[in-house]
Formats: C-alpha cells, structure tokens, sequence
C-alpha cells in the first residue's frame, strides 16, 4: 500500500517526495510505503483547515452530526477490510482488531455525532439585592486541533480524538504513528467518500520528530490532543505551554490490578490474565502489577501462571491465537531488557522470558516479533521493573497484607492512569478505589468502558480527561454573556 496524505480533501503525496517504510511485525515484511511528510506538508494541512474552518463551524450540528454518522456506516461497511489492515500493521490478532478497534472506532463516531444533538448548554440566573441579570455560556469551536496518536490502538484512538474535534466544529490535522498508517490513510479516504467538506479533516502522516513536531509549534494550532509515551507529552508541553495551546496529554501507566482474599477468585483470575496480556500487554490499561492479598497469593501465582502457560502465541490471522507479534524490533529489545533487568534485581521468571520457538510460529511468522507472555515474582515495589512503564507481555505480582499495604504498592509509581479491584466487600472496594492514583478504577472488572466517563490519568500518565461532556469542553471555547436584567 501507497499511503496518501489527506490534505484540502485530496489524496496527496509529500511535498518531498519521500517515503519510508512500514513493516508488517509478525512477519517483517514490508506493507506499506509512508510519506517522510516535513514542515511543508504540515503547513498546507493547517492552511486547508483554517480554510474549511469558516464554513465548518457554522454548518448546523445536525448536518455535522449526519456527516460523521455517515463515516461510521463507512468505517463499519469496511470492518473486514480495516480490521486485516489493522492487524497487519500492529501484529495484534485479527480476531482483535476485529472485536475492539474496528467497532470502537465506529462507536467513536456515533457517539459524537449524535451526542452534540443531545448536549444541553448552561445558564446562571444572577439574583442579588445589588443586580439581576442571565449569564448564558456559549461555546465555539476552537479551531484547528492536532490530533497526534499512537500506534497501539491506532483508528480506536485516533478516531477517539477526530470525532469529538469534528462534532463540535472544529477542523483537525490528524497524525497517526508512523509505525502504523494503514487504516489512518482509510479514513482519509472514506471522510471524502461520506462528503465532509475539503480540509474539515486533513491527515498527515510521517515521523514524531519531523511531522508531529511540526504541527505542535504550528501557530495556527491552538489544540493538540495527544496520545503517547510520558516523555514524549512532557516534550510536546514544552513546546505548546509557553504558546498557550489547550492541550491533552494522555500517556503512560504502570496499573495495578488489586486481588483481596475475599475476591470471585475465578473471575479476579480470568481476567487479570486478560487484562494483563490483551494487545501482548500493549494497551495503556493493561494491568501490569498484580497485587495480592497474602491468604490467595500462593494459589493465585501458581493458577495465573499455569493459565498464561496456556495462552497461544502466533500468526496473527489465525482465529486461535492468544498474542499476536510486539509492534517494532526496537520494542521487542526493550520489553527483553526488562526481563534480563527483573533478573538482576532479584526477581523470578515464573514463566515466559523469551521468544517462542520460531518453529513453532510457521513458516509465515517464523522472522515475526514474537514474545512469550512472561510473569515475575519476588521484587520489590520500588525497583525499576515495578516501577517503569514496560508495555509489553510482561507482568509482576506481588503479596500484599491488608488494605493500606494494597494502597501503598498500588500509589508508589509515577503513574497514575487506572486501577482495578477486586473483592466482595463494597466498602472496601470503595474506600481503596477513593485513595488510588488513578483516573479510572475499575471494581471487579477491567476494560468495562462508557464513551460518556471522563477517561485520562493524573500523576506523570497525563493532563486533562478525553471522552463524553469533557472531550466537548476540551475542543470547544467557553464565552459567558451575562445579560443584565431591569429591575423587579
Ligand atoms: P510515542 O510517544 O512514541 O508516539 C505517540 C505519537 O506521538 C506518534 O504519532 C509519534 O509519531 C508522535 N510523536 C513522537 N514524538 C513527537 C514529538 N516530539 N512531537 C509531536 N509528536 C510526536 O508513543 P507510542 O510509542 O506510539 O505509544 C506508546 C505509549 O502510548 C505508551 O506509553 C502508552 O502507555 C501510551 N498510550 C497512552 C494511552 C492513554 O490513553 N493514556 C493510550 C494508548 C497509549
């Protein structure tokens, strides 16, 4: 595949000329050709955005609204073909791509389409002896969004950025991660088979450094949400805060996943193994440390090892496979570093630790990025595998004696994206769920997601809340008019 920047509603190539490629990770071939896009291309993508802002901004909500419910029925009549191209890019299981990112990104779309018909305003009645009046406060798109994502969940989060941006008005200038273009190009194609108008949408593709770089010091890009590592935001708030762009930061994690005692043992193992290995533990919620109360510690590892045993790692396209390929070679050594430093800070490989057998892959996915899904035990809560963000199939667990134990592992990162608990007892659930670091707890389940609860993290996982009435707030400009009122 030929990937086309999206710019002033046309497929269009870098105004250098140069491309690099895109590797398909499950069998290191090449699958796609990428547009090496530079200042010049980021330039006309802004301007067609200001261009199309004018008109955009002033097209009624319900016109907006059944322009990107138009999308969704395109990305959804596509589902087959976006999800093979999804897999294809990331190694995730096409079964997954199928069953989450695809339909997610569809839902993305729905959900914004239709929630700026259904939002309602607010208004203050200003009643004192000195005045009366009516504050009514207005809201207008901002203009120009950056939307910059990863490559991990790459339409799911996209999607999850462009669609709110465009339901309230704005116009954007999307970059999906060069490490995963294909369904980014897609949906450059089908926004102009839906009809959004010329530069509502415009999409450029190429690296952090050189594309997404450009489109944050950009003057005319006063919003930038952005998914991504912790360094990377930190970097991007360097450039955009003395700017005063309005800015999202949604970044890394380290979460834990907290098993009382008194747990659904059954159901708290089934899925922490889930949660901890879903996407090969590349998804920013996975639950990464597994805390858990002494009495089950013992029989909880043995079962949650002899699970993973049974997870199957392979060729991405078959319907059985657990784990598909780890995104890049570079990732890959990354999450085998963490292994060789667990040893070396005293821990143990219950299980996992390497690469599979390449035999065992096939002869399709035989030079693949493949990992088998690994579980440590025996650290401590401050070493560096405990401690840094590791995003891959690896996983440590931990005992813990009673609740202020479970708070105290759970709080010791610099992380602070999501949590899970599980126990029967209500009370607990709800007095530790109050004292975690984190923006989403979940309470015996993970991953149970409503498009409308604000979504991010605090700590070093980010700044600012994505999804429902917060995403309309972010990409919209508030404006108070406070209409004095005559007297009683
Ligand atoms: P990354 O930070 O390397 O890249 C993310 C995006 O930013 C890519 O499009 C990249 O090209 C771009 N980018 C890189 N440097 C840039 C710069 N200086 N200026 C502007 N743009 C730049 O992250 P990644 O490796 O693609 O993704 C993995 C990370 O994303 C993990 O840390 C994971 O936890 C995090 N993540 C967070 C969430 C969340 O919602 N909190 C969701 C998914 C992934």
């Amino acid at each position: 595949m030929k990937i086309a920047n999206t710019i002033g509603g046309a497929l269009v190539e870098p105004a250098g000329g140069a491309y690099f490629d895109d590797v398909d990770p499950a069998t290191g071939t090449v699958c796609a050709q990428v547009p090496d896009s530079d200042e010049r291309d980021v330039a006309a993508a802004v301007e067609a955005a200001q261009q199309a802002f004018e008109g955009w901004s002033r097209t009624p909500a319900d016109e907006r609204s059944r322009l990107l419910c138009r999308l969704a029925d395109l990305i959804e009549r596509d589902l087959d073909e976006l999800a093979r191209l999804e897999s294809i890019d990331t190694g995730k299981p096409l079964s997954v791509a199928r069953s989450v990112d695809i339909p997610r990104a569809v839902a993305n779309f729905r959900f914004f389409a239709t929630a700026i018909l259904h939002t309602s305003g607010q208004s203050h009645q200003t009643d004192t002896s000195s005045a009366c009046a009516i504050n009514i406060t207005l809201r207008s798109p901002r203009g120009v969004a950056g939307l910059i994502s990863p490559w991990n969940l790459p339409l799911y989060l996209l999607s999850w950025k462009v669609a709110p941006a465009l339901a309230t008005g704005n116009t954007a200038v999307g970059k999906p991660s060069e490490l995963t273009p294909m369904t980014a190009h897609r949906l450059g194609e089908l926004s102009i088979e839906a009809g959004l108008p010329p530069g509502v949408l415009n999409i450029v593709h190429g690296t952090g450094a050189k594309t997404g770089a450009a489109i944050v010091r950009h003057p005319d890009v006063p919003t930038i949400s952005f998914t991504g590592g912790t360094d990377t935001g930190a970097d991007i708030a360097r450039t955009a805060g003395p700017m005063f762009k309005r800015l999202a930061l949604e970044c890394g994690g380290k979460n834990p996943t907290i098993v009382f005692a008194d747990a659904d043992f059954d159901d708290a193992l089934a899925t922490s193994v889930r949660a901890a290995f879903s996407n090969q533990g590349q998804i920013c919620l996975c639950g990464s440390r597994l805390l858990v109360e002494r009495p089950v510690y013992e029989r909880f590892v043995e079962q949650f090892v002899e699970r993973t045993r049974t997870l199957r790692v392979g060729d991405p396209m078959d319907h059985g496979t657990d784990l598909g390929a780890l995104i890049s070679a570079e990732h890959l050594a990354k999450v085998e570093s963490y292994v060789a430093l667990a040893r070396a800070e005293g821990g143990t490989i219950a299980c996992g630790g390497r690469r599979p057998a390449p035999e065992s892959l096939g002869d399709r996915c035989r030079d693949g990025l493949f990992m088998e899904p690994t579980v440590v035990t025996g650290l401590d809560m401050n070493c560096r595998t405990n401690t840094e963000e590791i995003f891959g199939p690896l996983v440590t667990i931990m005992p813990f004696d009673d609740a202020d134990h479970a708070v105290e592992l759970a709080n010791a990162t610099r992380y602070g994206l999501s949590a899970s608990v599980w126990t029967r007892d209500l009370d607990r659930a709800h007095h530790v769920a109050g004292r975690l670091d984190a923006g989403t707890v979940w309470v015996n389940c993970w991953l149970l997601r409503d498009l409308r609860v604000p979504f991010g993290g605090m700590k070093s996982s980010g700044l600012g809340r994505e999804g429902g009435d917060e995403a309309l707030r972010f990409f919209t400009e508030p404006k108070n008019v406070c209409i004095r009122m005559g007297p009683r």
